[in-house]
């Protein structure tokens, strides 16, 4: 046999001897008194240990006794933990019985495994994997690679109930569709034709409203849409957004007024996307207050922190500066407490049966997404039977 191969057996060899008398000198009780600022260097028999160093994933050599050999520094992030990690038990980090068990489990067993560690406070789910090394004297070590899954778990939970909603949003209109459009194939007097024709036009109008907003949100979501940031006359937008709404507002005898300082100061915003946040807060107001009913805009110049207390129920992590405060307040239906903190949530609609007209239940996820691309926030008052008010800031400066 030439030295060269005999090359790795006397380093597996040397490795192995320097981690038992290392191991002897430096029992577990002494290595967690280290400071933990200067991490060992690893066992010279660790594979790969450049690249593990390197990874965004915790990993862990810990031995049959469940106490941990070595760690790369994602460990520390992934766990949470500033003392000492190398010498301690599984049990002493985590304080987790299922995991320790896990571990010690592997190595008894000499396999492979993996599976899901919860910790609370906060909340967090892992992808934990047990990979069993057999070093060449016997002895067991168990690579454990920990990856944080909470958000991937979430965001796995968020694309499920979107397309759930979505099949929801979209087996409605359909079912409706089929219906008038066999009533229509059965040949019936004309005039029930032309009621069907009317609502399947109806229906198609609101298939379409959903696929757009879906859109919109999807670009938004993506970071896909760019605001055109430019210096634009605030009371201009507020006197297009009414305007734009009166005819909707007029049908029901509803009455929209504006009330505005004339000295209102230009306002930093994409002028679309801002009138697509105004027309879409009136179109509520007009949907959820009855025949009649009363829609009042009104806008103000504020400068934060200073003014802070004389706004209605500022949200707390509202950026300081000076911002136009606007209000759209209807006198409707309101809404419940309990769903005042939902209702910007995609595809949150309070009560179906309430709505005069149809909706997507995306608007106000869209209107949020905006006025908060924008730096501002939007944030509501409301009391069930006697209306709602929704509050938005826009920056008069460039964000
Ligand atoms: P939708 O398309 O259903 O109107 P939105 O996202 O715009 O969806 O609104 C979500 C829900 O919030 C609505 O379904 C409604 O229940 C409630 N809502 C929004 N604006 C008002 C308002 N001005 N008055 C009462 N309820 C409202």
């Amino acid at each position: 046999m030439s030295l060269d191969a005999l090359y790795p057996w006397l380093f597996t060899t040397a490795a192995i001897i320097w981690l038992i008398i290392t191991w002897q000198q430096n029992p577990p009780e002494q290595r967690a008194q280290r400071t933990p600022e200067i991490e060992p260097e690893p066992p010279p028999f660790l594979p790969n240990d450049i690249a593990v160093e390197m990874l965004d994933i915790g990993v862990m050599y810990v031995s049959a006794e469940g106490v941990v050999l070595h760690h790369n520094p994602a460990l520390r992030t992934v766990l949470r933990i500033d003392g000492a990690v190398d010498g301690q038990t599984i049990m002493s980090l985590v304080r987790d019985h299922q995991l320790d068990e896990f571990v010690r489990d592997t190595a008894d067993k000499r396999v492979n495994d993996e599976m899901l560690f919860h910790q609370r406070n906060p909340s967090r789910t892992m992808r934990v994997v047990a990979r069993t090394m057999i070093l060449p004297n016997d002895a067991v070590v168990v690579m454990v690679l920990i990856r944080d899954v909470t958000q991937i778990n979430q965001l796995e939970r968020a694309r499920r109930d979107m397309i759930v909603s979505i099949s929801h949003e979209l087996r409605t209109p359909l079912a409706a569709l089929k219906i008038l459009s066999d009533t229509i194939v059965s040949q019936p007097p004309p005039e029930v034709a032309q009621r069907m024709a009317v609502r399947i036009s109806d229906e198609v109008d609101a298939l379409t409203r959903l696929v757009e907003d879906l859109h919109d949100l999807s670009q938004i979501e993506a970071g896909r849409i760019a605001l055109q940031y430019a210096q634009n006359d605030c009371i201009a937008i507020i006197q297009q957004a009414i305007e734009r709404s009166t005819l909707h507002a007029a049908a029901h005898q509803i009455t929209v007024t504006a009330t505005y300082p004339d000295d209102l100061p230009a306002v930093m915003v994409d002028r679309g996307r801002m009138a697509q946040v105004f027309l879409n807060l009136l179109h509520n107001a007009v949907k959820f207050t009855p025949d009649g009913g009363q829609i009042t805009v009104q806008a103000r110049v504020i400068q934060l922190p200073d003014e802070t207390a004389a706004v209605t129920n500022l949200p707390p992590d509202h950026p300081a500066g000076e911002w136009v405060l606007l209000s759209i307040a209807d006198n409707g239906v309101g809404i419940a407490n309990e769903h005042q903190s939902r209702i910007f949530e995609r595809f949150y609609k309070v009560d179906q049966a309430r709505t005069r007209g149809s909706g997507t239940g995306l608007g106000l996820a869209i209107v949020r997404y905006l006025v908060e691309g924008h730096g501002g926030r939007i944030w509501l008052r409301s009391t069930v039977g006697s209306g709602t008010t929704f509050y938005f800031t826009i920056p008069t400066e460039s964000p």
